[in-house]
């Protein structure tokens, strides 16, 4: 068996030892990602990784691991930070890559909620840019700012209220009438501009590199030396409510109009589609627009635009079966192979290691491949 062998060609022992396997990758993965800011491997490898452990699933799910990392949102937050359980929790996004996965994802959607043809053609969408940082709930009472949280584990976050406190595009009170209590959820990111600058500073002082503005946000914001953050020129997109006391307006696009008359920033791209049928083109637009940007997006999010069908539809797993993430194709890159080793795994797999001139990969440095 190599770390290539598809899963019909296993048998059920040998199905579990690679589900093992996979899962410890992705927990570990995910700790060096989530936790440390510091990727070991690229997402597109990542990415693999994940779609191989689903497809073992798929196949052999009685030999999933019990409490797998696979599952996870995020991971455990960070001891060294207060703790803050959301009210409402914060989850991940299903990801498609193409027309034909993202019809999948309408077409399962409109079979949960049993919608005729018309209906179908009329659901509307908002299209937004999928901020390439990390996400955050703010929590205000009676308008005023009390408290902001990482998204943790996605039921309990890090507080990193002092460290917000430092940010200029934050809202400390909410303009106009405000429900006694809501949590706001946005994306904390880090400019392009500011990106390189932090990281050309990083290297001044021989501290290793981010690997992208995302983990570069995620290490700026999540300090325990809230004049670090204040240093590090982050700034914020609103785009959804977690909790909130009072009734709220029957359409997402009505929250985002909401959220900017609170005074949030809003991304200024963020569309309604009248149907899904423009969601390629949009996603075409804002793909020439993506260079242009002051900061990095990697991909577009769809969300049904009726609250009452988001809530009709509900969540499945770790993401919301009402909203999709349209990524971006991985980046790729070309390299040398210097040498070729053949791995022996605890099962006596055979797995070939290439080792690689080192080449960057979406800002992880690769040099070495299976
Ligand atoms: P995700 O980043 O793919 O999608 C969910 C997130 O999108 C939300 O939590 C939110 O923060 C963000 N988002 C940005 N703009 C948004 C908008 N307009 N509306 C709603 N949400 C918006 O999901 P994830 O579970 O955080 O992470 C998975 C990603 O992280 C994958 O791309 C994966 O490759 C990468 N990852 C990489 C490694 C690695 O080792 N390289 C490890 C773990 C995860």
């Amino acid at each position: 068996m190599t770390e290539h062998t598809a899963p019909q060609n296993l048998d059920a022992a040998q199905a579990k030892a690679e589900l093992t396997r996979l899962a410890d990758l992705i927990g570990r993965y995910n700790t060096a990602y989530y936790t440390h800011d510091a990727p070991e491997v690229s997402d597109a490898e990542y990415d693999a990784l994940r779609k191989r452990y689903d497809a073992f699933v798929a196949l052999y799910p009685e030999a999933e691991p019990a409490e797998s990392p696979a599952h996870a949102v995020g991971a455990t937050p960070d001891s060294a930070f207060g703790k803050h359980r959301h009210l409402v929790p914060m989850l991940s996004l299903d990801n498609v890559f193409d027309q034909t996965e993202f019809e999948a994802f309408i077409n399962r959607a409109v079979r949960f909620l049993g919608l005729s043809d018309t209906q179908t053609q009329e659901l509307a969408f908002v299209a937004e840019p999928k901020i390439d940082g990390l996400s955050i709930s703010l929590t205000y009472e009676h308008g005023k700012f009390v408290r902001g949280t990482t998204r943790g584990d996605g039921t309990e976050g890090e507080d990193v209220t002092a460290n917000l406190l430092t940010f200029k595009d934050l809202p400390q009170t909410l303009n106009g009438p405000a429900p006694e209590l809501i949590e706001i959820r946005g994306e904390v990111f880090l400019s392009k501009e500011h990106f390189l600058a932090l990281n050309a500073a990083q290297e001044a002082i021989g501290r290793k590199p981010f690997a992208n503005p995302r983990n570069a946000a995620a290490g700026s914001l999540r300090q325990l030396d809230a004049r670090v953050t204040a240093r590090r020129p982050l700034s914020l997109f609103a785009y959804a409510v977690g909790f909130c006391s009072d009734k709220l307006p029957s359409s997402h696009s009505a929250y985002l109009e909401q959220l900017k008359a609170w005074g949030f920033p809003v991304n200024p791209l963020s569309r309604t589609l009248e149907a899904a049928s423009s969601a390629e083109a949009f996603f075409e637009e804002v793909a020439r627009a993506r260079a242009g940007l002051s900061y990095d997006i990697d991909g577009v999010v769809y969300k049904i635009n009726d609250l009452t069908l988001q809530e009709r539809l509900g969540f499945a797993g770790r993401a919301p079966r009402w909203a999709v993430a349209w990524k971006f194709p991985a980046e790729q890159a070309i390299t040398t192979v210097k040498s070729i080793d053949i791995q022996v795994g605890r099962t006596g797999a055979l797995t070939p290691v290439a080792h690689l001139e080192p080449v960057n990969v979406g800002g992880v440095l690769v040099a070495r491949a299976t």
